[in-house]
């Protein structure tokens, strides 16, 4: 038989080991009690004791390289539950194979910070309900177990699709995009379980995708839409802006310009397609004429993808907008890169390369 204090000499590295892996367990944001959360089994270990304690959980998925849009969205989130969660994940399902994804910005130091400056914040609001509890942060190995499908249009694979809202629109110039949104999201919605999913209204297509994926799959969560954070000039806040430079990040407001002139055609009591849609087109026309008079050093190319007038609740265009159910204004415009760059002159991330711009405006029902 072994002695008790050989026992107690055995115990001991396995005590260490144990402490040990339990610190690992709990990696943090350093100087932030936000739990760092790499894997779906970590997540479920965490979501499990929060049932127990009725604990409301939100969930804010992100690609990271956050911005102020982003914060909006857990400050929501804070408000209304207990616990809130910012994934992190840049999903090169919903990027087509011609896309940015190899030089899509990753900011994970800065995003820490970020988040950990929001945390002091929210620690010091009284009005919050909860704090950031932990960014799930996984790999793609960890989110695709069966191996990643690919990017390509026919790639074979387990993917949530949902058609016809997927074809139009971004889904038309992005025929990857809504199945790998859709796929996601369905994906941290099992992961996490939260009561409450937050979405930024400057994506609306994708809040009408998630809002029917909710409903059609009867996922038990509470979508919420939080409004556009944009630069003052109007300028939508997009993790993709960095992409412009100085030079078209000057003219990159012009969408949002078409789009208020659109509005104000309908606060006019404008209803038909027509003459909305003529406002916008009219602004965003005359912008590029302006720009293509400048000297090729100066001037900012774009091309206009679509600027649509479409119902809310199925982003299906509309002949005439019905006052009782308003209406989305919603446009794209691709920023070509810039001609004739001089010495020294600021590009934007990656040199600058086109960058595809969205925004929106929701033509309120009257009431
Ligand atoms: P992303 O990291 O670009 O995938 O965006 C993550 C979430 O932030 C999505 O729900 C977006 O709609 C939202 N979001 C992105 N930009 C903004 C913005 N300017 N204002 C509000 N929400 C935004």
């Amino acid at each position: 038989m072994r002695s008790l204090a050989g026992s107690r000499a055995l115990d001991r590295p396995l005590i260490r080991t144990m402490a040990s892996a339990r610190r690992q367990a709990a990696e943090t944001i350093p100087s932030t009690p936000i739990r760092v959360l790499r894997t779906v089994d970590a997540v479920r270990k965490w979501r499990k004791p929060q049932y127990l304690d009725h604990r409301i959980v939100g969930l804010v998925p992100t690609m990271g390289a956050l911005h102020e849009g982003h914060l909006s969205l857990i400050r929501a989130a804070a408000r209304e539950t207990h616990h809130v969660v910012v994934s992190i994940y840049v999903n090169p399902a919903q990027f087509g194979i011609k896309e940015d994804l190899a030089s899509y910005p990753v900011t994970w130091e800065t995003d820490c910070k970020i988040l950990r400056e929001l945390d002091r914040e929210l620690a010091d609001d009284g009005g919050n309900l909860g704090r950031i509890s932990a960014v799930f942060a996984p790999t793609t190995s960890e989110m695709y177990p069966s191996g990643f499908p690919g990017q390509e249009v026919d790639s074979k694979g387990s993917f949530v699709v949902m058609t016809p809202i997927s074809d139009v629109l971004e889904g038309g110039t992005r025929p990857t995009f809504f199945r790998g949104v859709a796929t996601i999201c369905m994906k941290l919605f099992n992961i996490v379980q939260p009561e409450k999913v937050y979405f930024g209204q400057k994506d609306v297509q994708q809040t009408v995708l998630i809002r029917k994926m909710v409903k059609d799959f009867m996922l038990p969560t509470e979508v919420i839409v939080g409004p556009t954070s944009r630069e003052p000039d109007g300028l939508a806040l997009s993790s993709r802006n960095v992409y412009l430079g100085e030079r078209r990040r000057k003219v990159a407001p012009v969408l949002n310009r078409a789009l208020q002139a659109a509005e104000a055609q309908y606060l006019n009591g404008a209803v038909d397609r027509e003459s909305i849609l003529k406002a916008a087109n009219a602004v965003a026309v005359d912008t590029l004429n302006e720009q293509m008079t400048l000297a090729p050093e100066e001037g900012v190319k774009y091309e206009i993808d679509y600027i649509s007038l479409a119902d809310p609740s199925t982003m299906e265009e509309l002949t005439e907008v019905d006052p009782k159910n308003g209406g989305i204004m919603s446009g794209a415009v691709k920023m070509l890169p810039v001609e004739s760059p001089q010495p020294g002159e600021d590009l934007g991330h990656s040199g600058g390369p086109s960058v595809r711009l969205i925004d929106n405006i929701v033509l309120q029902p009257s009431t």
